[in-house]
């Protein structure tokens, strides 16, 4: 057996690092143990994606946003929520902005590898250990031993901390190291976990093939996007296999619970979601002259080359022979979905540690001593910020219960 820190984190990304933090300020031991031979390899992902750090909604809106779990969420979010998360990183020296959207983000002189080392740095003052190339194997026989290996020597021992976190990630992007292998442990001591599923991720459409030559990649803007009752205005991504965009991946959840009851399911595009059905009616009821739909569409409605496209696309002629007809069907255009992209490519899982598995301090309860936190937890939220948000929240909530227990 080899040393014993006072607190071992298991798994580098956002939510093992703030844990990793806040137990080293409140005066731990603290080593956290990373299969990758550096840590926070999704965060940085994140970052290329315009890093998004959180939002600036008001905390019971932000609270709802994490759907079944919303009431778990407020409470973690009232320890550390939006307010919280930008003031530790001005602490690290990184300003943070909102944007028009209300989503918060670094400011544009900070790279997400600035960061990411200047947080590095801080816990390496705080003397937390980082050991890279340490895999997690599962638990070992002791109360609470760990079993890791050492990537590069091969080397396997047993660690038995009197608290552990583990915060592995979800099982997208495996390739930054959140590939879901650490089901298999978890599932080895009788612990439940919800199977994962694509969360924020595009829909796979059945585009034919003069469909997917003549238009490609092409964004739709201030379109609205509909399925089961849920309704998201944004930007549409147009896409050889399917769909992409903010307002699909906010409907994942709804096109997930779709796509269980009947394949495929529909997905509603509004070309037009500022207009009224009479207004658009009347528009189209100006006279064409000799020029041709798609024309026509362009200067009256401001609908460009993809949209004709679209139409014959999806809808039958007579479906638009009329200006009642074609007003009702820019404004109802059924997108037949045969499935989500695969997991692998979404930006976050669902799925993941079953709820009734875990005690009020995200402690699971066969295994007294080891937490969990960030997305290896089930729960899923949007895209806005709210999933790094959620894991830094988490984080701090196992640190918080750590340092009482202990
Ligand atoms: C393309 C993309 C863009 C994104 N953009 C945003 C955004 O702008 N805003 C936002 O809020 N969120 C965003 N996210 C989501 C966000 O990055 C994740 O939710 C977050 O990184 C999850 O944090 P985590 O700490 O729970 O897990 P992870 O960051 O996945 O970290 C888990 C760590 O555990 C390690 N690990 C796994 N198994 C083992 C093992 N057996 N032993 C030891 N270590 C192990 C992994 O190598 C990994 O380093 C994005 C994600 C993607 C993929």
């Amino acid at each position: 057996m080899s040393s014993h820190p006072s607190v071992a984190i298991i798994g580098g990304g956002p939510a093992g690092l703030l844990a990793a933090q806040h137990l080293a300020e409140a005066g731990h031991r603290v080593s956290v143990y990373e299969a990758q031979a550096t840590v926070g390899r999704k965060f940085l992902v994140a970052g290329h994606g315009g890093f998004n750090l959180t939002h600036s909604e008001p905390l019971p809106a932000f609270g709802q946003r994490y759907g079944v779990q919303a009431e778990q969420f407020a409470i973690y979010l009232a320890l550390f929520g939006p307010a919280q998360l930008r003031a530790w990183a001005a602490d690290l020296g990184v300003e943070t902005f909102v944007g028009s959207s209300g989503r918060i983000f670094p400011t544009a002189d900070y790279k997400p590898a600035q960061l990411l080392r200047a947080w590095l740095a801080r816990l390496a003052e705080l003397g937390v250990a980082i050991k890279t190339r340490h895999r997690w194997l599962g638990f070992a026989p002791e109360p609470t031993g760990l079993r890791l290996r050492d990537e590069q020597t091969g080397r396997e021992f047993t660690i038995c901390p009197p608290a552990a976190v583990l915060a592995l990630g979800g099982a997208s992007w495996a390739k930054t190291g959140s590939d879901g292998g650490w089901t298999a442990a978890l599932t080895a001591i009788g612990v439940r976990t919800t199977p994962f599923a694509p969360a924020n991720c595009g829909a796979e459409v059945a585009w034919g093939v003069f469909f997917q030559e003549k238009v490609g990649r092409a964004p739709l803007k201030n379109i609205a996007l509909s399925c089961e009752g849920h309704t998201v205005r944004g930007e549409l991504l147009l896409t050889d296999y399917g769909v992409e965009g903010t307002p699909v991946y906010a409907l994942t959840p709804a096109l997930r619970a779709a796509l269980g009851q009947q394949v495929p399911a529909t997905l509603w595009l509004n070309l037009k979601p500022d207009l009224t059905p009479e207004q658009l009616r009347q528009k189209l009821l100006k006279p064409r002259g000799s020029k041709s739909w798609g024309a026509f569409l362009q200067q009256t409605l401001h609908l460009g080359p993809p949209i004709p496209t679209l139409l014959r696309e999806v809808a039958p002629p007579e479906a638009s022979a009329t200006p009642e007809a074609l007003a009702q069907l820019l404004q109802h255009l059924p997108l037949s979905v045969r499935g989500l992209r695969p997991l692998d490519e979404a930006i976050s899982t669902a799925g993941g540690v079953a709820w009734e598995e875990l005690d009020e301090h995200l402690m699971l309860r066969r295994r007294p001593g080891t937490f969990v936190a960030g997305e290896m937890l089930d729960w899923e939220a949007p895209t806005g910020g709210y999933l790094l948000q959620g894991c830094f929240s988490t984080g701090a909530w196992v640190a918080k219960a750590i340092t009482r227990q202990l």
